[in-house]
């Protein structure tokens, strides 16, 4: 077996050397990754995590998705629809407490009211949220799933300039296993490709530690990465729901959490080994298998968070896996806690910036050079 240093000193993996890191279950080896990930992450972005408030504006959904919390046929959870002002609100905190960026997350909808409120809510951000450190307004990272190539571009004209789609796997047999029919994995592909097209940096990535789901997919998963040159990854571990049709899997999930969480971690930081100068998102859903799991992310080469910032009273309805933290009226202790919280584990806060993926901006130049 190939030895862990010699692995990490070379100038790139080849897939049996992202498999041999994936599979590692020592201790020892798990800390040389992350340590190379963490150095990594200082050489080719900054010593700052970067924060983007993340506002989940609806739980409509069209879509069925086998494992997520808010699928339309989950009728034990009520359904809303924040206002444009109430979206509004949550920007103007997200801008008051320095964080530069926010996400727009919510359910899937392709209709015309949809696409038009969607537009309007983000020009009405990037006008009102206009600062002296910011003079654009707040950055805005859309999560709205698959849209058509038109809609893509409107969102990009009305003022978003991040978007974020995971493939979720990019094994075909496993997509299809964890979709409906309705939900093809070619289409997802074209998505992806229509968000570059029109703009966007792209944010993409996987969860981990699907039912069935091997390493191998995983080692897929970020060559992956690298083939559609995703400037953003968010990545993490599939957590089962107990209103879904994968709660058929609870077993398996609760025997494997710990394995699911290190795997997940491993993830973050073979990604950063391997793709360097990408934004890494440390996800919630870490933090929800345990409880310091999101700062855990950023010691092994995630550099960008997402705080809570939506309304207390929807929160309980956007549950997309069971355990998910920060749902009770003591979550804006999240404010406060979570710069203590990157602190404590001695990274600093990027306030007040977009910090977009040097990837992003690195490709930008070498077009500017060209032309
Ligand atoms: N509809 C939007 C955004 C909402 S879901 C979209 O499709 O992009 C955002 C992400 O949550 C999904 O991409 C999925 O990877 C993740 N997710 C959903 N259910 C999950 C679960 N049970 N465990 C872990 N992650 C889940």
């Amino acid at each position: 077996m190939e030895d862990i240093a010699q692995i990490l000193n070379s100038p790139d993996l080849n897939k049996a050397q992202i498999l041999r890191l994936l599979s590692t279950e020592n201790p020892i080896e798990i800390e040389q990754l992350r340590q190379k990930a963490r150095e990594l992450t200082l050489q080719n972005c900054s010593e700052k995590v970067y924060l983007r408030g993340l506002i989940e504006f609806s739980n409509y959904c069209v879509n069925d998705c086998y494992y997520c919390g808010i699928r339309k046929s989950n009728y034990k959870i009520s359904r809303y629809f924040l206002t444009k002002d109430e979206i509004l609100q949550c920007a103007n905190f997200a801008l008051k407490s320095g964080y530069g960026s926010i996400v727009l997350q919510s359910g899937e909808r392709r209709d015309r009211k949809f696409i038009d409120f969607l537009c309007k809510t983000i020009e009405k951000i990037k006008k009102e949220t206009k600062s002296e450190n910011l003079p654009d307004g707040l950055g805005i990272t859309l999560c709205v799933g698959e849209q058509s190539p038109e809609t893509y571009k409107k969102f990009f004209s009305a003022g978003a300039h991040r978007y974020l789609l995971r493939i979720e796997t990019t094994n075909k047999e496993l997509f299809k296993q964890i979709h409906p029919k309705k939900v093809s994995f070619e289409r997802r592909m074209e998505c992806l490709y229509a968000i570059k097209e029109a703009g966007f940096q792209l944010g993409t990535g996987v969860m981990i530690g699907l039912p069935n789901q091997t390493l191998e997919n995983l080692a897929d998963d970020l060559i992956f990465f690298r083939k559609i040159d995703a400037d953003m990854i968010g990545m993490g571990p599939y957590i089962v729901h107990k209103d879904t049709p994968m709660q058929k899997y609870s077993k398996y999930f609760y025997n494997n959490k710990r394995k699911i969480y290190q795997l997940a971690l491993k993830m973050i930081s073979i990604a950063r080994i391997y793709l360097k100068n990408v934004n890494i998102a440390s996800t919630t859903a870490l933090q929800a298998l345990y409880p310091f799991g999101r700062e855990e992310g950023l010691r092994y080469g995630a550099n960008v968070i997402m705080p809570q910032i939506t309304p207390i009273s929807v929160r309980k309805n956007y549950i997309l896996y069971d355990g998910k933290p920060c749902i009770d009226e003591f979550a804006n202790d999240c404010l406060n806690c979570i710069a203590k919280r990157i602190e404590l584990i001695g990274q600093k806060v990027g306030y007040n910036e977009y910090g977009d993926s040097p990837h992003f901006k690195e490709k930008a130049e070498k077009n500017v050079y060209k032309k």
